[in-house]
Parts: structure tokens; sequence; C-alpha cells
């Protein structure tokens, strides 16, 4: 069994504190559900587990089997089976989907993938996750529907059999059909090898993929844990109660910069 632990973690974005001090331990036999309101942290604690470069990690640790996550690179977070299912996953132009697998899966092997095998798995995982096969040969996401870009993703750690994986709002943009096929790929991986934690706004998906924890994340902080009661309580009473039983102030969104249309639409002449 493999341990995924974060400890006091804190986290700034262009300068302004976002995670205030997470501690949260996930084992590859759980599935650990995060809730909480938009622009609170979630997407945050994801995208700063897997490396990306805007996160500022200003204080606390992160362990993999007691290995220093946080002084690794991307690459290195992904060997050692890290995965993240983005929320808003992006086109790459002119690398084909099938060439990206290939090479995701080859850099995790010490001997490349034969091809055979790999078109087996790719055909197998695609079935699974109910995926075009023909949509290999196209670039990555590139003019993929909202829903594909998400059976991409889970296309991904199908192939990619991450130890932990956390899954950025993968429920959005599927339908109900496509959200069961997704939802059972996943559980046909839930074999106690694999930690998931997983970020959804709705109990349905909760419901397709049953968590062992539930947080709550408010002010970038975990404010609440415990079961699947969680969950009910928030698809029927949203945020109120944090409020009301813990209280804690549910702090507004920042409201985002907006873009000036001069500053992309003025081309400077001096
Ligand atoms: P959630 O996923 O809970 O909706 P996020 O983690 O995406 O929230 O965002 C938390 C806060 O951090 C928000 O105020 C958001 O605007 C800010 N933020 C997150 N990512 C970025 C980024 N890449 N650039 C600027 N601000 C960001
Ligand atoms: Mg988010």
């Amino acid at each position: 069994m493999s341990k995924l632990t974060i400890k006091n973690l804190h986290v700034s974005v262009e300068g302004i504190e976002i995670l205030k001090g997470i501690d949260l331990e996930v084992n590859t036999n759980e599935t650990h559900a995060l809730l909480g309101p938009n622009g609170h942290g979630k997407s945050t604690l994801l995208n700063c587990l897997m490396g990306h470069p805007k996160y500022e990690i200003t204080e606390g640790e992160v362990y993999l089997d007691g290995e220093d996550v946080l002084a690794m690179s991307v690459d290195e977070r992904a060997r050692k089976g890290l995965f993240l299912a983005m929320q808003y996953p992006p086109e790459i132009s002119g690398v084909s989907l099938s060439d990206f697998l290939r090479s995701a899966m080859n850099s995790k092997t010490e001997k490349p993938v034969s091809l055979y095998k790999f078109i087996k798995e790719v055909e197998v995982a695609s079935k699974s996750v109910g995926f075009d096969l023909d949509m290999v040969h196209r670039s990555v996401n590139e003019g993929f529907s909202g829903g594909e870009k998400k059976r991409s993703e889970i296309l991904q750690m199908k192939l990619l059999k991450p130890k932990f994986a956390l899954m950025d709002e993968v429920d959005s943009g599927l339908d109900v059909d496509a959200l069961k096929y997704v939802s059972s790929s996943v559980n046909e991986m839930r074999n106690g090898e694999i930690g998931l934690l997983i970020v959804s706004h709705y109990a349905r998906m909760y419901q397709l993929i049953e968590p062992t924890h539930v947080h709550v994340i408010v002010n970038g902080k975990i404010v609440a844990t415990g079961g699947k009661e969680i969950v009910e309580k928030i698809d029927t009473q949203g945020y109120e109660w944090i409020k009301n039983e813990l209280g804690i102030e549910v702090k507004k969104q920042q409201a985002k910069k907006p873009v000036l249309l001069e500053t992309c639409a003025v081309k400077k002449t001096k």
C-alpha cells in the first residue's frame, strides 16, 4: 500500500495565499471526496500536488511513501505514480493523442511498450470510457467537446495506472450516460491499489464513485471531514451550515481581474 501525505500546506498564487494549512492523508485503498464552494482552493490543491509552476508553496510538506514530492519535477511525480485529470484540459496542437499516450506510457516503463500491446490497451481503455477510438489520431484535445476532453483524461488515467489520481471536476461536461460510463470505468480501477482524490460539486458523482472519506474545503482550509453524510448535507443545504454549525464565515470568491479590451485588442504604437 502507498501513502500520500500532505502536511500543513500553504500555497499562494500571484502573491495571494489561497491554501492556508492543508493536512490530508490518502492511502491507495481509499477514495477521498473534496467539496467546497467555487474559488476556495480545490483546484489549487490538486494542481500544486502535480507541480503546476504557477502555484508557490510557501510552507508545508508533501510525501509519497516518505519521498519528498515537492522536491520532484512534474515528470518525476508522474513517474512515481501521481496523475492529475485536469478541470480544464489544454489542447496540444500538432501532437496526436496516440503519440502522447504512447510517450507517456513509455516514460513510466523501462522498455518501450510494444506497438501491439499499446494498440490493444488503448482499444480496451477507450471502450471502457466510451471514447471513440478514431479520436486518438487527432491532436490532443483539439476540437474535442467538453465531455470528450473528460473521457480522454480518464483514458490517460486508465493507461498510466497511477498510484494516486487527482480528479478535478471530471464530471463537468458529461451527460448522465457518459457519467455512468466514466464512473464505472474508474470503479474498475479501484482494486485497493489506487488512491483517489475527487473534486466534484455533485452528489450524483459520489453516488456512482463512493468515497471512503469526505472533506470540505473553505477559505483554503479543510473545515469538515467525515463520510457520505457530508455529501448529502451539501446536496440539500448547500454551504449555509458551515456558518451556522461551525461558525465559519464562507468568504466570497474574489473577483478575478477583468481583462480589459484595450489590453488585448489595441496594439501599442509607441
Ligand atoms: P476552486 O477549484 O475551489 O474553485 P481554485 O483553486 O481554482 O478554486 O481557486 C482559488 C483561488 O485562487 C481563486 O481566487 C482563483 O482566482 C485563484 N487562482 C487559482 N488559480 C489561479 C491562477 N492560475 N492564476 C490566478 N489566480 C488563480
Ligand atoms: Mg476548481
